[in-house]
């Protein structure tokens, strides 16, 4: 089973996915709990070209790439391997974060960032997307993110939230949108209803 969390800034996407493992593990499953980017060797270096200021200003498409060589990284070394263990495997962030940030966001063409990002994942899908959905402005003021936000506009993260939302809403049967702003454990609740069939199957 292969289980993503997707969402803007301060969605909670890391304390879901932890609640999830911890959840799934006490139920006798073998858990990998991972992230994009940066859960590999090399992509702890692309983690640190694409958010480290200092890096500059990357070419869009520079960025894109470096993000696909990130998942190439993270499926053929972490998540396949898992998978072909039989564990769950739990990501915090995949393909859809690149189709939304550096799609929708950065505004280049949503069709070919998704071929590269296909491309770079084997085009390896998960059975479900859980997307924690946060209105911008509530996202950016939670943590003292802005070092990391710094130059990108609001709108910019406007259109990242309306990607996730669009990619949720052409597939209902692979997603859940769930609103951030609820209480963690009824966020929590929600996705253990969701993926307990799942396990059963
Ligand atoms: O999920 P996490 O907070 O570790 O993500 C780090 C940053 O990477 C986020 O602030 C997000 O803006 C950025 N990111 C991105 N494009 C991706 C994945 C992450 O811009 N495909």
């Amino acid at each position: 089973l292969f289980v993503c969390f997707e969402g803007g800034e301060g969605a909670g996407k890391s304390t879901q996915s932890r609640l999830l493992h911890d959840w799934l593990v006490e139920r006798g499953e073998t858990v990998l709990l991972t992230f994009e980017p940066g859960d590999t060797p090399v992509g702890k270096e692309l983690r640190r070209i694409v958010l480290d200021p200092a890096t500059g200003e990357l070419s869009d498409r520079t960025e894109a790439l470096l993000y696909a060589a990130d998942k190439a990284e993270h499926v053929d070394h972490v998540v396949v391997p898992a998978l072909a263990r039989g564990e769950v495997v739990i990501t915090d962030r995949y393909v859809d974060s690149t189709l939304a940030y550096q799609g929708a966001g950065r505004t280049l063409d949503v069709a070919e960032v998704e071929a590269v990002a296909r491309w770079a994942t084997g085009d390896l899908r998960p059975h479900l997307t859980v997307v924690l959905d946060l209105e911008p402005e509530a996202g950016l003021g939670r943590f003292d993110e802005r070092d990391r936000i710094e130059g990108q506009s609001l709108e910019f993260h406007q259109r990242v939230r309306q990607g996730f939302l669009d990619l949720a809403a052409a597939d209902p049967d692979h997603y859940v949108v769930l609103d951030a702003r609820a209480a963690i454990d009824d966020i929590a609740a929600a996705i253990r209803e969701r993926i307990e069939p799942m396990l059963e199957r």
